[in-house]
């Protein structure tokens, strides 16, 4: 039997139950489920605002528009961001006309403040930090440090959902958080994401965008009797981005579960660095100190990554990497050779298989082939 990195568990007679509530009311689309899972969200992370989209992607280009047009930011403004994620993070300032600049990673993998500090210019507008796995790295320095410049701190939460720092989910702090309900993620739909933004101006000009741009708040407020239905205006460009009923269906269920299986993600983290702590030629990931991570990933450094990966895939264990460092691809290459730590973490990063179908016999299995192939 194989073990694989990513395995999504869906509560599938729940996800059906709510599923087919949308399907008899005859309404799979905006509103209605969509609606009742923001609600929860805002219930479940305290966040004051949470608008559901079609993916975390579209949340981190609609964060940097809204932001940037309320605050003024010019065409070829710069947003600092890191190498070691998933191209979204780094493409959503590109969709924008801005400039990413890539800062380096610490121990964490996530962005190291003294890095970013280097590469703040006149034109620095926000920061796009990503938790990488679920840990926080040193987002609380590197929001200090935007607040003292008046720089915008975006957080891409997509490994994050149920991370907390001090008893308190992440997000409340930056000016727009964004989460992924992706496929693998720790609370999966099958797409979608969330946009939770600090500011209320912020979240209503976010639900107009995200639908074309129609001016839905301006209709129901004077115009709603039904004849008028058709009555509403749309004052700029907007996208057909917002998220639909049958996947915040989905949502609501998985929501339920998600701090029992991200309890269990935590277990299987301890038991990853029971075995493998102490270990000669293999680094850990250093966690925080006091916070409660999502854990949606348990990675491993080795110098021999490639060749250790080929000794777990012929024992049809299945790991995955997060991530090959972004300027190593064609159109982020202008920033090679600029991040060495995120460079060196990209040959090295290893990350094992984390879902709840994992067992403490497949743990322990994976780690003995680690400790024989690891060099
Ligand atoms: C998955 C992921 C995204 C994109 O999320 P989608 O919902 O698939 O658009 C962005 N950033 C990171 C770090 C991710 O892992």
């Amino acid at each position: 039997m194989s073990i694989q990195l990513f395995v999504p568990k869906f509560r599938v007679e729940e996800c059906l139950v709510e599923i087919r509530e949308c399907l008899e009311k005859g309404w799979t689309g905006l509103g209605f489920k969509t609606v009742a899972f923001e609600d929860a969200w805002k219930t479940y992370t305290g966040l004051p605002h949470a608008h559901f989209l079609n993916s975390n992607t579209v949340g981190l280009q609609l964060a940097l528009e809204v932001l940037g047009r309320r605050l003024g930011w010019e065409e070829g403004d710069e947003v600092i961001t890191t190498p070691l994620t998933f191209v979204s993070s780094n493409h959503a300032v590109v969709y924008n006309g801005f400039k990413a600049v890539f800062a380096d990673v610490d121990d964490s993998l996530c962005l190291d403040p003294q890095s970013i500090a280097a590469k703040i210019t006149d034109r620095t507008r926000a920061v796009m930090f990503v938790g990488l796995g679920g840990n926080t790295g040193r987002y609380a320095e590197v929001l200090k440090l935007c607040r003292e410049r008046g720089i915008a701190m975006i957080l891409d939460a997509a490994h994050m959902a149920g991370t907390r720092v001090g008893g308190r989910h992440v997000g409340y702090d930056a000016d727009a958080t964004v989460f992924s309900f992706q496929a693998v993620k720790n609370l999966p739909t099958a797409d979608s994401g969330m946009i939770c933004f600090a500011n209320e101006e912020d979240d209503a000009e976010v639900r107009k965008l995200s639908w074309l741009g129609i001016n839905k708040d301006t209709y129901a407020r004077t115009a709603a009797q039904g004849a008028y239905k058709w009555m509403y205006d749309v004052e700029r460009v907007g996208y057909k981005f917002h998220g639909n009923s049958i996947m915040a269906a989905i949502g609501l269920v998985q929501l339920r579960y998600l701090d029992q299986d991200n309890a269990y993600r935590r277990q299987l983290a301890s038991w990853y660095r029971g075995y493998l702590s102490g270990a000669k030629n293999i680094k850990l990931i250093p966690m925080t100190a006091g916070i409660e991570s999502a854990t949606h990933l348990f990675q491993v450094r080795v110098s021999n990554r490639d060749e250790l990966m080929l000794a777990l895939n012929e024992n049809a264990v299945y790991p995955g990497v997060h991530y090959r460092d972004n300027t190593e691809y064609t159109m982020y290459s202008y920033g090679k050779g600029t991040c060495p730590n995120a460079a060196q973490a990209s040959s090295e990063i290893l990350s094992l298989p984390m879902h709840m179908g994992v067992t403490h016999a497949d743990v322990k299995t994976i780690a003995e082939l680690i400790l024989k192939y690891a060099k």
